[in-house]
């Protein structure tokens, strides 16, 4: 997949980590996020102590990682890294939480998929910056208390309902990302093309910026992709002809959508008259993994009024019809 929502090579990865904002006054958007974020830490930082734990949700590549890593420079602290499922024992998480220093950005990625017992010991940690690790073995063994340094958890996921109550409870801060518009994509796409010295049209930028699925990652990959076509194809600078011809050779669509977009509304409307249908059903139909719909693909689609998704299951909109080139059946009610 071209134009999915996670990294997919060390080389994108390395560009992302190149193009990462550094301070909040980079992060473009996310006006509500940031002007709390902005207040908390101005405040942490005031009484020299830790910022309450903060729970970052939203759909892949809006900007969590990258804000979690700007926290971290605000405070004028270390960032630690870590995320779910790498956490498979409760000893891994006792070990990282025991090397952090004072005030230190503890940031675990895919929280939701945290185990329950490495979640237990995170518990005592958040709330009294203390864990109960066990010693010896057998009869012999017991607990110990054992006191940590004050630290914030930035927590990030993509669906603040998989968290478990106790574990939700225990972030003062959530803060939840919105796509983002297609200005601040051009902004972001603009301001990405400078450090990658890319030419770029503004309406190029902005060209590029709409048909990103309102999501930073994917508007960073898409220059790459189109910067590649405009070097071999049209002397290098990318106007709207050229990001035209090059996103049409992505198969992304005049609004956008991907391969993965049109073939799950294709599949609602084709094969299950427009629904509502449940969403195992759809994605055994298109051969998706139904938490991959759920997380990546979806979110767009309904943002963008093509799907709706009620209690008897995903049903297309009328703009999915259009989309597609049908006109929408009557019963419709959508
Ligand atoms: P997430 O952790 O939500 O999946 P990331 O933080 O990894 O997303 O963001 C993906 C890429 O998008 C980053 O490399 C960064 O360059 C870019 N990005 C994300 N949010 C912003 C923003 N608000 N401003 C500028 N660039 C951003």
């Amino acid at each position: 997949r071209v134009v999915g929502a996670n990294p997919t090579s060390p080389n994108e990865e390395a560009m992302e980590r190149a193009l990462r904002p550094k301070r909040l006054d980079d992060y473009v958007g996310q006006v509500k996020a940031r002007e709390q974020l902005d207040i908390f830490i101005g405040a942490a930082r005031k009484r020299a102590e830790s910022l309450d734990h903060v729970l970052l949700f939203g759909p892949p590549g809006l900007g969590k990682t990258t804000l979690s890593h700007i926290i971290a420079a605000e405070l004028g602290v270390n960032l630690r890294q870590t995320s779910g499922p790498v956490l498979e024992k409760p000893k891994d998480l006792a070990a990282i939480l025991t090397g952090l220093e004072r005030n230190d950005v503890l940031f675990i990625d895919e929280i939701h998929r945290l185990s329950p017992v490495v979640e237990e010991i995170l518990y005592p940690a958040l709330e009294d910056f203390q864990i109960d690790i066990m010693i010896g073995d057998g009869p012999a063994a017991r607990s110990i208390k054992l006191d940590l340094q004050p630290f914030t958890l930035v927590g990030a996921t993509t669906r603040a309902g998989m968290l478990t109550n106790p574990l939700r409870d225990r972030f003062g801060i959530v803060a939840r990302l919105e796509f983002y518009t297609a200005d601040e994509l051009a902004a972001i796409v603009t301001r990405s093309a400078g450090l990658l010295g890319v030419p770029i049209d503004p309406d190029g930028a902005f060209e590029l910026a709409r048909r990103s699925r309102g999501t930073p990652r994917i508007a960073n990959r898409l220059l790459r992709r189109v910067r590649d076509y405009a070097d071999v194809k049209a002397q290098g600078r990318i106007t709207v002809p050229v990001a035209n011809l090059a996103l049409a050779m992505l198969d992304v669509d005049p609004q956008g959508f991907d391969v993965m977009d049109r073939k799950l509304l294709e599949a609602i409307v084709h094969r299950f008259d427009g629904g509502p249908v449940g969403l195992d059903n759809v994605a055994a139909a298109i051969g998706e993994e139904s938490g991959t719909i759920e997380d990546v693909i979806e979110p767009y689609l309904i943002q963008q009024g093509y799907l709706q998704r009620t209690p008897r299951g995903r049903i297309a909109t009328v703009a999915a019809y259009r989309h597609l080139g049908l006109a929408p059946p009557a019963r419709n009610g959508s």
